[in-house]
């Protein structure tokens, strides 16, 4: 009999609720939750292919301990007994935590209880510094709280839409799918994308704004001045509700006197500044959402600042459809906030430097050895780590040794470093290789516990799987710690409910109201009612049981005066910038199909054909003045590393600034780390780090040969200088290339691939050719395509030859040419993930059958059917074929 589970999606900060189900056989197949009301049934392309991420293969199974596999009775003491240690030795601030917004709250609340109440020190950062803890101190600055005002709904009900620094078409596709509806439904609701580049979300809205990288500030400051200029002021809400306008406006004005400056500071015509200035100036009904591109950045809290300023100056907060809005990049980031995952936050929204919060938390805990204030935000926690200032770290669900800045150097400390408990649920990653104590961790769908997502709605996960092997929940692992510790009482834990009932105390102790984050009506929740919760969006006192939609509707902050506050920016450049050596700025970020470091989204094949490799998008005028060419391959240098990428040329990218994604690793790229080209520089408030920002040079890279194959099996010896791992249905696809001429291939083919079987093979020695095809009982084995100059078959007929078990006699014809025989077609680069549609098939269709709209490939393809995660894409073809855009 088939089971089914109301869970949410594990990936980003919409918080998706999901439907799993567990066939009979085993299978999970995953379905949107129409009644959530965050995405009402919607998924992304992520979201959907869930259910082929799971399963035993990669995963943690069991503790280890320098290597060797143990019970979990010896690791918890082993972790105890280490920790202990070190602490009577260096004291408690030897110790730090590095967690992640990946962990549910429950998890979140035990670790961060342990670290700040019982070991006694403030070092537990989180992950969730690299992507929104600028959002976090400017909210602060300005409402004296880490509170994000605004629902979902308010970008439906909103009348312009200013998305700054975001590709929500595809980091946040169900949201940006939600705002498309809403257009459709509403087509006076205006669109103003700010972004460097032109994304697929750029490219939908009603005005771009490809802003010089970094200067943000120049334009939200000369905004509010022109809102002063236009008379757009909300003098009755600045009097009675905020304070600080006189000097944030004077700031504004210094930095931004006129139209043309501005236009000058950010690289933009002033006729475009000066339509997105009237455009927000008139509509009274404005949210603005802002992510990592306003966040990531030396200067990110005075960015943010810079945004509230213009809603507060208009009185365009605690309204439908108005609002300031932040939007974070993981799960449950909000709910790591909530519990004090931040080195200087305490739980329930308490602050560390707050003498008066931290006796009352640490007598609510009954805390054995209180922190006397804050700890190590993320890069300096592990410059102290490299120091030996810091000679124990416990990492939990991240993988630091690829995703913070200078990477490299992190990783030089971890394997440094005295001692290394890791605790993840994957077994092979270059954090884990580091750790002398391996903790196996229940995953997604394996796990109790809740998450918030971008509105502040807390949500259940719920488990719907058996974890494998020895694997266990986050919280129990660290509450058994504690109790090893010598802390019994305070970490006796049952169950995620109980952990849950705490953190809702919490909140509501001793908040007589002056506190915004209070779940006073949660606080009793029985294990029925907790397994039971329904999406609810805090504040949830015991006033409100049912939650709150928006805040700050009646015009009271959680700041002393009870007023917000606009704060004077003074906007700085960022700190390195490009010159001769470096001359480029590069730019990271996530791709449609991909999430973190690879670990789960890679197990999924239909989710790594749309962007296969890592690489580097340049300008078409900067590729000329590097020499590089698309297709081709580049290495990138910066003072702190360098990375070999796979080269797009692309005219949507600003001239003078590439971009590069963050994902790829060891496992599955042997040089396409890019957080080890970014610079460690951070937010001097927020701690975050720019990694919007950094100098690089490219060069061309010209490799000796260059090669793909296609496998069955994944071969430990096909190493190369390139060698980008793409796990597909069923085989395994390497893009190759190296920088020693290869004398013999047919020989190197046999070391890689084995012998055995029927192989036909081709070869040109001049020319500098070899193809190569393993057939065995008429099945493709594995093939393999070399060139000199780079010129290589498309991959896609070739990989569908691996899904039949016998090939048939036109592709055995085609085989080694690589090319479709009659009758047969290559389909392209993967396009919609979800029904596998390529563009040559989509670009066929809109040709020879006239489609002229992304409704109409859905028709005929079903492209962009399911998800509408590619509909962007789709949109983009159809305009690079002559049809005009409609909102799609
Ligand atoms: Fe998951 Fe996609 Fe929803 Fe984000 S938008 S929560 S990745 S389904």
């Amino acid at each position: 009999m088939q089971s089914e589970t109301r869970t949410t999606c594990p990936y980003c900060g919409v918080g998706c609720g999901v439907i799993a189900t567990v066939e009979e056989d085993g299978r999970v197949g995953v379905r949107g939750d129409p009644d959530h009301p965050a995405n009402r049934g919607r998924l992304c392309s992520k979201g959907t292919a869930l259910g082929q991420t799971l399963g035993r293969e990669g995963r943690a199974l069991q503790p280890e301990i320098d290597g060797r596999p143990a019970g979990w009775g010896e690791a918890l003491d082993t972790v105890a007994a280490r920790l202990r240690q070190v602490m009577a030795t260096h004291g408690p601030d030897a110790v730090a935590f590095y967690v992640s917004g990946q962990l549910l709250t429950e998890d979140y609340y035990v670790a961060n209880k342990l670290m700040k109440g019982f070991i006694g020190s403030g070092n537990i950062d989180t992950n969730s510094r690299l992507c929104m803890s600028s959002a976090v101190a400017g909210h602060k600055r300005a409402f004296g709280e880490d509170a994000v005002p605004c629902s979902y709904e308010d970008l439906e009900q909103a009348d312009l839409v200013v998305l700054a620094g975001t590709n929500l078409a595809w980091c946040h596709p169900v949201l940006f799918q939600r705002l498309q509806a809403a257009r459709r439904a509403r087509p006076g609701l205006g669109v103003v994308v700010i972004d460097p580049r032109r994304t697929e979300t750029a490219a939908a809205a009603d005005l771009h704004l490809a802003l010089r990288p970094g200067s943000d500030a120049w334009l939200f400051n000369g905004l509010l001045d022109h809102l002063r200029r236009e008379d757009c002021l909300d003098l009755a809400f600045l009097e009675r509700h905020a304070e600080g306008f006189a000097g944030a406006l004077a700031a504004a004005r210094a930095s931004a006197p006129s139209l043309p400056e501005v236009a000058a500071a950010c690289g933009l015509d002033e006729a475009e500044v000066a339509t997105f200035y009237r455009w927000f100036a008139r509509t009274g009904r404005t949210v603005t959402l802002f992510s990592q591109g306003i966040n990531q950045s030396s200067s990110g809290t005075d960015k943010v600042n810079s945004i509230i300023n213009c809603h507060l100056a208009t009185g365009r907060i605690g309204r439908p459809g108005c609002g300031p809005f932040s939007i974070t990049g993981q799960p449950n980031a909000m709910g790591g906030r909530e519990v004090g995952g931040l080195a200087n936050q305490l739980a329930g929204h308490m602050e560390l430097d707050d003498a008066v919060a931290r006796e009352r938390v640490m007598r609510f805990w009954q805390a054995a050895n209180p922190a006397r204030g804050p700890g190590l935000k993320a890069v300096d926690l592990f410059r102290a780590v490299e120091s030996g200032r810091v000679r124990a770290v416990w990492i939990m669900a991240t993988n630091p040794a690829v995703t913070l800045p200078d990477a490299d150097r992190v990783r030089a400390a971890l394997r440094r470093c005295e001692l290394v408990i890791v605790s993840d649920c994957e077994r092979h990653t270059e954090t884990t290789a580091c750790a002398h104590i391996l903790l196996p961790a229940a995953a997604w769908g394996e796990k109790e516990g809740t998450v918030t997502n971008s509105e502040r709605r807390i949500s259940r996960q719920r488990a719907f799987l058996d974890p494998p092997g020895e694997a266990r929940p986050d919280w129990w692992i660290v509450a058994q710690v504690g109790a090893r510790l010598g802390h019994a009482a305070a970490f006796d834990y049952r169950s995620p409910a109980e952990v849950f009932r705490e953190h809702a105390a919490l909140s509501a102790f001793e908040n007589g109201g002056e506190r915004l984050f209070d779940l006073g009506a949660l606080q009793h929740l029985g294990e029925a009612e907790y397994a039971a919760l329904e999406p609810v969006q805090w504040p949830v006192p015991a006033s409100a049981p049912g939650g709150t939609a928006r805040l700050f509707g009646e015009g009271r902050f959680p700041t002393a005066t009870g007023r917000a506050r606009l704060v004077a920016v003074r906007p700085r450049p960022p700190v390195h910038r490009p010159d001769g050596a470096a001359p480029l700025v590069l730019n990271t970020g996530r791709v449609r199909d991909h999430w973190h470091t690879l670990t789960r989204t890679a197990r999924a094949p239909r989710l790594t054909g749309h962007s296969p490799e890592p690489y580097v998008q340049i300008h078409p005028r900067d590729a000329a003045a590097a020499g590089v060419e698309e297709g081709g391959l580049a290495r990138l240098r910066s003072c702190w590393g360098t990375a070999l990428l796979r080269v797009s040329v692309s005219p949507e990218q600003r001239p003078g600034a590439v971009f590069a994604p963050m994902h790829w690793s060891a496992p599955y790229a042997s040089a396409g780390r890019v957080d080890a080209l970014v610079n460690p520089v951070t937010d001097p408030i927020s701690g975050q780090p720019e990694f919007k920002h950094t100098p690089v040079r490219v060069e061309p890279w010209v490799p000796a040969w260059q090669a793909f194959v296609l496998a069955r099996e994944r071969s430990a010896e096909m190493e190369a200088a390139y060698r980008v791992v793409v796990p597909g249905d069923g085989y395994v696809r390497y893009e190759l290339a190296g920088s020693e001429p290869v004398a013999d291939w047919t020989a190197h083919v046999r070391a890689w691939l084995g012998g055995g079987g029927e192989w036909m093979e081709f070869e040109d020695q001049g020319a500098g050719h070899y193809r190569g095809a393993l057939i065995r009982a008429g099945r493709l084995e594995a093939c393999l395509f070399v060139s000199r100059d780079g010129r290589l078959p498309p991959r896609t007929w070739l990989a569908g030859l691996m899904a039949l078990e016998c090939l048939d006699e036109e592709s055995y014809r085609g085989l080694l040419t690589g090319r479709p025989g009659a009758g047969q077609a290559d389909a392209g680069p993967v396009v919609c993930a979800c029904h596998g549609v390529g563009r040559e098939t989509i670009l066929a269709a809109v040709r020879g059958q006239g489609l002229d709209s992304v409704d109409a490939i859905g028709t005929v393809l079903r492209a962009g059917t399911q998800c509408g995660s590619c509909r962007p894409a789709l949109q983009a073809l159809l305009e690079s074929e002559g049809v005009r855009r409609r909102a799609g």
